[in-house]
């Protein structure tokens, strides 16, 4: 498949004006948004007005530049957790009564006791605007059927995205409550053109396909997007994508506590930071200065947008590298090199060597038949050990591929990331499959125990 940036004229925005905006513009126009909306949580955001005051913060004022902004305290999961468990059940990150909220979302609790969020109707329609400038940098429109094979249910996931699709004129279909070959049915039978989905459910998906002799090629999908983990940005995981589905596979990020703030455009050169609606910083995780260009910090993000339970420097928990130079696109927004590089609490420590679970995932997925994998974390003595299991898939090919594939990925591994792993086999189909955030990580007190 072409990686070829796009001439200029055949790059698709969302608001073309706007997110090729001069750098100084586009500062001039968050700066006004932010001075907008802290006048409103000053005033009636018992959350915020508290942070605010303790930063010496009483009047829009009192904020006079980036450099103040800069000095205002980075924001935590757990002080909205703590916020939350004080005061049942929405928290005090509420601008407005509570009369004036339309949806209720909570987050997916894989790092931690699930967060309510709430949002006005002027909220969920940013929401959606932040989903269409997704879709539309994917090159999606009118005409474009979205299929969302999600389970509709509390997590925002990909609610918002169902609204996005409106917002661009293109027909969403939804695919809650349906399992796996069901959907597959629906994306004949309604003419997907795009499929919306996490990374390892595109997959699985696909996989499932193709163990009841149906090619995913030939569904009529042409565009995946992806998120809820790294798995696009990650060069083996996207071949692999855009090789079952035959699609061209785009990268996504967001969060509940902060919005649908990433987004691929058609280069393909790493996550842009919708910039109009978000405020973006790469921080060191400790001293919460920001880090050399170039350098890998904590992407802390500032909504512009989401007056009703905003956030302001939000930890996202994300690991990123900026990019220093611009986009083929022509988007003036900040640019993430290889998108979300792995999650800060994600971190595995083996024998004193950082290893990510997304950069082992980088070196599962070079190997075709490899289904499924999981990551062991285990003790042994004082250290953890990591063991890696591997589904291999060894039908009807020659005796010995189960051993050189583990011989490749533990070379692989060596070679790359510089640590020597235990690599073990397990039967095919054994491990689990999942349809949102996948856990593959596993702590365990002894190997297999
Ligand atoms: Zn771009």
């Amino acid at each position: 498949m072409s990686r070829a940036p796009a001439a200029a004229t055949d790059v698709p925005f969302f608001d073309r004006a706007r997110e090729t905006a001069p750098l100084e513009t586009l500062r001039g126009w968050q700066w006004e948004r932010l001075a907008g909306g802290l006048g409103d949580l000053l005033a009636s955001n018992a959350f915020w007005r508290a942070r605010l005051h303790a930063a010496g913060v009483r009047d829009p004022r009192d904020l006079a530049s980036w450099a103040d902004f800069a000095k205002l305290p980075r924001l935590t999961k757990g002080e909205l957790a703590a916020d939350q468990a004080a005061a049942p059940p929405f928290g005090t990150n509420c601008t407005y009564p509570l009369d004036r909220y339309v949806r209720v979302f909570q987050t997916s609790g894989t790092t931690g006791p699930p967060i309510r969020w709430l949002e006005t109707d002027a909220s969920w329609t940013w929401w959606a605007r932040c989903w269409a400038t997704v879709f539309r940098a994917a090159g999606l429109g009118p005409g474009d059927r979205l299929f969302f094979p999600f389970s509709f249910g509390l997590f925002v996931g990909f609610w918002a995205g169902l609204e996005g699709a409106r917002v661009i004129g293109a027909m969403a279909v939804p695919g809650g409550g349906q399992d796996s070959p069901t959907r597959l049915h629906a994306i004949r039978e309604l003419g997907a053109t795009a499929l919306v989905c996490t990374p390892s459910y595109g997959l699985h998906l696909a996989e499932v396909g193709g163990a009841q002799g149906l090619d995913p090629a030939a569904l009529g999908v042409r565009t995946t997007v992806h998120a809820g983990e790294p798995g696009a940005g990650i060069p083996a995981v996207r071949a692999r994508l855009e090789a079952l589905w035959g699609a061209r596979a785009y990268d996504h990020a967001g969060m509940t506590e902060v919005g649908a703030y990433g987004f691929e455009c058609v280069a393909q050169a790493g996550l842009h930071v919708n910039e109009l609606e978000f405020v973006a910083e790469v921080l060191d995780p400790d001293s919460g200065l920001p880090v050399e260009p170039g350098e890998i910090g904590e992407l802390t993000l500032t909504n512009l947008g989401r007056w009703g339970a905003p956030v302001l420097r939000y930890r996202s928990g994300d690991r990123v590298r900026l990019a220093t130079t611009p986009c083929s696109c022509g988007r003036t927004f900040a640019r993430l090199e290889g998108g979300i590089l792995g999650r800060v609490d994600d971190m595995l420590v083996v024998r004193g060597v950082n290893v990510f679970p997304s950069a082992l995932e980088g070196i599962v997925r070079r190997f075709p038949v490899i289904g499924e994998f999981q990551i062991e974390v285990f003790r042994r003595g004082v250290l953890d050990e990591v063991r890696l299991l591997l589904e291999i898939d060894d039908g009807a090919r020659p005796a010995g591929i189960v051993r050189d594939t583990l011989t490749g990925v533990a070379e692989a591994i060596r070679r790359d990331l510089g640590i020597r792993i235990e690599v073990s086999a397990v039967p095919a189909r054994t491990l689990p499959r999942y349809e949102l955030k996948a856990r593959r990580v596993v702590r365990r007190q002894t190997p297999g125990g």
